[in-house]
């Protein structure tokens, strides 16, 4: 009996290791993950989770009118299923970066499987778009030991700010004012095109969409505009 305790004791904390420690050393110390830009009055407001038939359009009609540049992290699976979307991205100025072939957290893969995930999601992007994706965020930001290793030659990046955009316990306004509380000069916004993601409720992107109605000409009125992560990292 405790033998076996012992070992599942080694076991635990060989998960531990491989997923939570391994996630908050990279993310905290680690130089290569970006947290941040630094260009002055300058944000990247980004997405997750998409292509989305509807909302991911009612998105790239609001940037266009109030001429700001997006980011969008796709699920490749997504993205080979509405190409004109991705096109449509290319097209008006934004960037298609990756999140996963599919919605799988990093801690439930093993290296060669998250390889897999990152690479198969930017052979979309490519081959849809014609472009070679740069940037790289991991869904719910998960990281695991290999992670970084593994997103090679993409870069990896998070945020500075989350907003809890994907539950409709946020309010519009909670949400207006959570994003204008984080507006700073490089600052790397994450909010949610898709709401079919599992923990996410669906009809949430239309407060999203609603609340950027409300904050993109806040932004303006400021001095600030959203560009994509390539022109915030001058990577273009
Ligand atoms: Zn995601």
């Amino acid at each position: 009996m405790t033998r076996f305790f012992i070992v599942l004791l080694f076991v635990l904390m060989v998960i531990c290791v491989y997923t939570i420690i391994s996630q908050t050393l990279y993310r905290r110390y680690h130089s290569s993950v970006i947290i941040k830009g630094e260009k002055k009055h300058k944000i990247a407001i980004t997405f997750d989770d998409g292509p989305h038939p509807v909302y991911t359009p009612k998105i790239l009609d609001l940037f266009k009118l109030h001429e700001m540049k997006a980011t969008f992290f796709i699920v490749g699976e997504l993205g080979e299923k509405h190409p004109s979307i991705l096109n449509r991205m290319i097209d008006e100025g934004h960037e298609v970066a990756i999140h996963h072939h599919r919605h799988v957290s990093a801690w439930t893969q093993t290296p060669w499987q998250l390889k897999r995930q990152i690479h198969q999601c930017a052979q979309v992007i490519k081959k849809v778009t014609n472009q070679k994706p740069l940037f790289y965020r991991p869904p719910w930001g998960h990281l695991n030991m290999s992670s970084l290793s593994m997103a090679k030659p993409y870069h990896l990046v998070i945020w500075t700010g989350i907003f809890q955009d994907w539950t409709l316990k946020t309010t519009k306004t909670a949400l207006v004012q959570k994003l204008m509380r984080k507006v700073e000069d490089g600052a790397i916004f994450v909010l949610h095109d898709n709401g079919d993601t599992p923990g996410a409720d669906e009809k949430a992107p239309e407060m999203t969409i609603a609340a950027l109605e409300e904050f993109l000409p806040y932004l303006k009125q400021q001095g600030y505009e959203s560009i994509t992560m390539q022109q915030l990292m001058n990577q273009s």
